[in-house]
């Protein structure tokens, strides 16, 4: 310990944190700790713990609609988010163009995702697209959205169903013991021991069920990612697409190649900069860029089906299916893309069975990496799609903590039913 007076009140000085414990502990008539105490309190660690039925990790395009479904659904639910806001790719990737919900003029995916949709519109005095007839390019169908609208009307809909959010954290370590989920988690100055009865997996690259040692899917060559921005005087949100650049071999799997998408996506924003302003434009100014790099691709489940591109393309009605979906084919590669629409009529649909890693129990995944081969998950992964399998599968894990039991031993009509009382479309 320093015995200097006038070091040890400098030391003290610049831990403002230190400073106030030690006055919060004169204040209540204690001795002051000595600096060493001090810092230790200072750095301490919060121990949490939590019980729930179902845990959310991933509050993203189809985590956030999943936990509002769980908790609608009665169970107590908890939704960990590594960031600082909901909506993942939509909002912090800057992808604010959710679709697609209708097909060959109907409407194919409602509930809760198009409920929150449907009123950041509104709340931005924007404008739905006209539905009624087929588009002659499948994104004049998409939803131009204000991202910063969304994840707080998403926000409000999860603390009004009861939704225990957990922004800066994710799971270090999972383990199952005796019907329950031990999930071991941290964030800035927190450690949580989250007990729970259902898991859903909403990461975007189904790390948990990596975590956990189920074979996930994924070939040597992925698709790009992207990082977006706008070069110009200013971004209207809501009423305009960004600009993106490739950022090929966005790999989403750790922080390191996490960071690496991002470094590299930022230096192309820099060099598109750089040669706009050399080339004589010097009114060019970076007006937005977001702050991560959005991936495409990543890591998908083995599940205890997989949707083939068959599937997808003849719009096979699977027995178990719960949501549908509809987008084209679309795989960007080095060259870029050529969606490859649907036929007229397709509309394919999404099994439970899909959202179920092999020889799990208590555990299902939503979002991009449900189960399906490269060429059917370039259509699903879109956001929709995300919404709708999202809320699948909340809706499938609430009934399973009920039940004690795990998804797919949930009758399927009890979990078509619920879906359908939250507004759903079944198919
Ligand atoms: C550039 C680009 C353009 C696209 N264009 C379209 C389009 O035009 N229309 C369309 O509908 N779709 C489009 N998509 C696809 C679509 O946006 C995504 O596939 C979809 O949003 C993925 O949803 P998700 O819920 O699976 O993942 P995300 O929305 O990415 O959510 C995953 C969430 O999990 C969190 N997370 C990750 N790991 C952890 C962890 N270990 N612990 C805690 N939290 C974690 C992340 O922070 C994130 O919030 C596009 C995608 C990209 C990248």
């Amino acid at each position: 310990m320093n015995k200097d007076p006038l070091q040890r009140r400098g030391f003290l000085k610049s831990t403002a944190a230190a400073g106030a414990t030690w006055a919060a502990a004169s204040m209540a008539g204690g001795d002051a700790p000595n600096a060493a105490e001090t810092v230790a309190a200072a750095n301490s660690v919060a121990q949490i713990e939590t019980k729930a039925d179902v845990l959310v990790v991933g509050g993203g395009t189809a985590g956030t609609i999943a936990a509002i479904q769980a908790a609608r659904a009665g169970a107590k639910t908890v939704l960990m988010e590594q960031g600082s806001q909901l909506g993942g790719t939509m909002t912090v990737g800057g992808v604010a163009f959710p679709g697609l919900f209708h097909a060959w003029g109907k409407q194919i995916i409602a509930g809760i995702g198009w409920e929150l949709v449907t009123k950041a519109v509104e709340m931005d005095g924007g404008k739905l697209p006209d539905f009624s007839t087929p588009p002659p390019r499948h994104w004049l169908h998409q939803v131009l959205i204000n991202p910063h609208v969304y994840a707080v009307l998403a926000e409000e809909a999860c603390r009004q169903a009861g939704v225990t959010i957990c922004y800066y954290e994710f799971p270090l370590s999972v383990k199952s013991a005796a019907k329950q989920w031990l999930v071991d988690a941290v964030g800035p100055g927190t450690r949580r021991a989250v007990q729970c009865s259902q898991l859903i997996d909403c990461t975007g690259g189904a790390d948990v069920v990596g975590m956990l040692g189920f074979p996930r899917l994924r070939e040597e060559e992925t698709q790009p990612g992207s990082m977006l921005y706008k070069f110009g005087d200013g971004f209207q949100a809501g009423r305009e697409r960004l600009s993106a650049v490739y950022v090929h071999g966005a790999d989403s799997s750790n922080s390191v190649t996490r960071t690496q998408a991002n470094l590299t996506g930022r230096q192309e924003i820099l060099s598109r900069l750089r040669a706009r302003r050399a080339g004589g434009d010097k009114r060019a100014r970076l007006v937005q860029i977001q702050p991560e790099a959005a991936f495409r691709e990543s890591y998908r489940i083995q599940g205890e089906v997989v949707i083939t591109h068959a599937d997808y393309v003849t719009g096979r009605v699977f027995d178990d299916a719960v949501s549908y979906a509809f987008y084209p084919v679309d795989l960007h590669t080095r060259s870029g893309v050529r969606p490859k629409p649907l036929a007229e009529g397709v509309v394919p649909t999404v099994p439970l069975r899909s959202l179920v890693p092999q020889d799990s129990r208590r555990l299902i995944v939503a979002g991009r990496s449900i189960s399906s081969d490269r060429l059917a998950n370039s259509g699903l992964r879109v956001q929709a799609t995300c919404m709708a399998n999202g809320q699948a599968a909340g809706a499938a894990a609430a009934l399973a903590a009920q039940r004690s039991s795990t998804p797919l031993d949930v009758p399927l009509d009890m979990i078509r039913e619920t879906l359908r009382q939250h507004g759903a479309i079944v198919p």
